[in-house]
C-alpha cells in the first residue's frame, strides 16, 4: 500500500492529521474535495482583495514558556514553529447585552473578574469558584452531557451574569441552540477566558500553505479536487475509500474529518443523524482610514446579544441582527497598519436563504448587511458611510464551500467525542469530535492521529 493513511477532509484538522503522520515518517494521503485546504476556516478573492472565511481569532493563547499550555504541546507535536501563527494577541474583547449592560475581558483574567465584582459584587466569589473548578478539572475524566447552564447556575447566582459568561463560549462553539453541553463548555472557557485570544500574523492562506507544504515536504500528498464517496468496509474493517469515477485507493487507516453525517453517508450507513441548524451569515466591511479611526471602543472581538432572550437559535428570518459576534481584525496587537476592516457574523437560517431565487438571494445579502451593520454601529458607532467595500457569505455559501450540510459551522449537536464510528481502522476527527474552532479541530486532529499511531509505534518497539 503506498499511502499509510487517507484523511478526507483538508482542514485544520485533517492537515493536523495528516501532519502528525509525517513526524512518525509515515505517509498520509488526505483527499480534499474542494480546490484549496482550509474548509471552514479557508479564504477567497474579492474585488482586488483576499477575505478570510473562518477564523475571527484564535483561542488558547499561550507565552512560549508554558510548555503544558495545549497550543505549545500541539504545535511540538506536529514539529511547528510558534513564529508560524505569531501570536497577535487581542486588545480585548466586550460582551455586550441589551440595556447597556456590558463586561470587558482580555488575555488576562484580573480584567474579567474585576469587571464582575465592580458590575455584579455579589457573584465575585462564586466567578473564583469557577474559574478554579475549570483550572482543576481533567477532560479526559468528564462525561460529555448536561447543560452548561444548570452547571453554570451552580457558580454564578445573577441569572444576567451567567448568560453574559456563556455567551462567547456558546457563539464560539455550541452546535446546539441556547445552550451547550459542560465538557464543552469548560474547554471553551480555558480556552477563550483563562488562555485568550489572538490571531496568526500571517493570513490564512499562509497559514494552510506552510502546513500543506510540511506534509508534503515529509513525503505525504494532498489532492484538492478530490472528493470520497465512499469509504469500503470489509468484516467491520477500513479498507479504502473510492473516488467519484469509481477508482479505489486501499488503505488500512482513514480519518475522516467531514463530519458525522457525511461520514455516515460515505459509510452507506442509514442512521439518521442530526445535521444541526447552527450557521452564519457574516458581512465583511473594508473601512476607510478615518472611520475606523473615529470609530468607539479599543477591542479586537465583540459578543452581542440585544435580543432579550438567549438569542442562541437558528432564526425565524433570513438572519438574526440583534445577536451576533464582530472582530477588527486591525485591533489585534501587532496589526495596526493593516487595511482596516469589521467583521460581523449573525447567526442565519440556512432553508430560508436556499429557499431564494438568485436575485431574491442578491438582495437578502445587501438588506441583511445592512441590518447587521445597524447592530454593530451600537457598539462600535458608525461605519456604513466609510466602507469602501463590503462583502457577505450566507449559510448556502458555508455549506458550498466545507460541505457540511446546511453549513452547520459547529457541526452535528451528536458528537463522537471519542471518534469511533464502529469500524476498525476508521476514526472520526475534527468537528464532530467535539473539538470545534481552528485550534479545536487541530488538537482534534493531532489526538486522533496519537491514536492510530500508538499501535504502530509500539510494534515498531517490539521489532
Ligand atoms: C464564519 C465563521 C467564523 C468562524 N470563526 C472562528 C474563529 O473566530 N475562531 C475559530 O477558532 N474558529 C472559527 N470558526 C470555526 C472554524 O473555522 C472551524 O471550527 C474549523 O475550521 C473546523 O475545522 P475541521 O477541520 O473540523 O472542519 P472543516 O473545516 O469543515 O474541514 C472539513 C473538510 O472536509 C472536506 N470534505 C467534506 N466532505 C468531503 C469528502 N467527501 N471528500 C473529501 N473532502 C471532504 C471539506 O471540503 C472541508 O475542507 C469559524 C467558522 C465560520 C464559518
Amino acid at each position: 500500500m503506498k499511502h499509510d493513511v487517507i484523511v478526507i477532509g483538508a482542514g485544520f484538522s485533517g492537515l493536523a492529521a495528516a501532519l502528525r503522520f509525517v513526524r512518525y515518517r509515515k505517509r498520509p494521503l488526505v483527499l480534499e474535495a474542494h480546490d484549496r485546504p482550509g474548509g471552514l476556516s479557508s479564504w477567497y478573492r474579492r474585488g482586488g482583495r483576499t477575505f478570510e472565511s473562518g477564523l475571527h481569532a484564535l483561542t488558547s493563547f499561550a507565552p512560549p514558556d508554558d510548555r503544558a499550555a495545549p497550543i505549545n504541546r500541539m504545535l511540538r507535536q506536529l514539529g511547528l514553529s510558534r513564529d508560524l501563527l505569531g501570536f497577535l494577541p487581542q486588545s480585548g474583547a466586550r460582551v455586550a447585552f441589551a440595556d447597556g449592560v456590558e463586561l470587558g475581558f482580555s488575555n488576562d483574567i484580573e480584567l474579567l473578574r474585576a469587571e464582575i465584582a465592580s458590575r455584579f459584587p455579589g457573584e465575585a466569589d462564586g466567578f473564583d469558584r469557577l474559574c478554579a473548578f475549570a483550572r482543576e478539572a481533567d477532560p479526559g475524566r468528564m462525561r460529555p452531557g448536561g447543560s452548561a447552564r444548570e452547571f453554570v447556575a451552580q457558580y454564578i447566582g445573577d441569572p444576567l451574569l451567567a448568560s453574559m459568561l456563556l455567551f462567547p463560549l456558546i457563539v464560539y462553539g455550541a452546535s446546539n441552540e441556547h445552550d451547550l453541553d459542560v465538557l464543552s463548555m469548560l474547554i471553551m472557557f480555558r480556552a477563550i477566558y483563562l488562555e485568550g485570544l489572538f490571531r496568526p500574523a500571517v493570513n490564512v492562506r499562509e497559514l494552510l500553505g506552510a502546513l500543506v507544504a510540511a506534509i508534503e515536504d515529509g513525503g505525504g500528498e494532498v489532492r484538492f479536487g478530490s472528493p470520497v464517496a465512499r469509504v469500503a468496509v470489509n468484516s467491520g474493517r477500513v479498507e479504502g475509500v473510492e473516488l467519484p469515477d469509481g477508482g479505489f485507493v486501499p488503505a488500512r487507516m482513514v480519518i475522516s474529518t467531514a463530519g458525522l453525517p457525511v461520514t455516515m453517508k460515505l459509510l452507506g450507513r442509514r442512521e439518521e443523524v442530526e445535521s444541526g441548524r447552527i450557521s452564519f451569515f457574516e458581512t465583511q466591511y473594508v473601512l476607510d482610514r478615518k472611520t475606523a479611526a473615529a470609530l468607539a471602543g479599543t477591542e479586537t472581538v465583540y459578543f452581542y446579544n440585544f435580543s432579550g432572550g438567549s438569542g442562541y437559535r437558528c432564526p425565524d428570518g433570513l438572519i438574526e441582527p440583534a445577536v451576533g459576534s464582530m472582530c477588527l481584525p486591525h485591533r489585534f496587537r501587532g496589526r495596526e497598519g493593516e487595511e482596516p476592516m469589521v467583521r460581523v457574523t449573525n447567526l442565519g437560517n440556512y432553508r430560508r436563504w436556499k429557499a431564494l431565487s438568485r436575485d431574491e438571494y442578491v438582495a437578502a445579502k445587501e438588506d441583511a448587511s445592512r441590518q447587521a451593520a445597524r447592530f454593530a454601529e451600537r457598539i462600535i458607532g458608525p461605519f456604513s458611510d466609510g466602507v469602501l467595500f463590503r462583502d457577505a457569505f450566507t449559510p448556502v455559501t458555508i455549506e458550498r464551500f466545507s460541505r457540511r450540510p446546511g453549513g452547520a459551522v459547529y457541526g452535528s449537536p451528536e458528537k463522537r467525542w471519542d471518534g469511533g464510528l464502529g469500524v476498525d481502522g476508521l476514526l472520526l476527527a475534527g468537528t464532530d469530535q467535539g473539538l470545534v474552532g481552528v485550534v479545536g479541530a487541530m488538537i482534534s486532529g493531532v489526538n486522533t492521529a496519537n491514536r492510530m499511531l500508538l499501535p504502530m509505534r509500539l510494534g515498531e518497539l517490539r521489532e
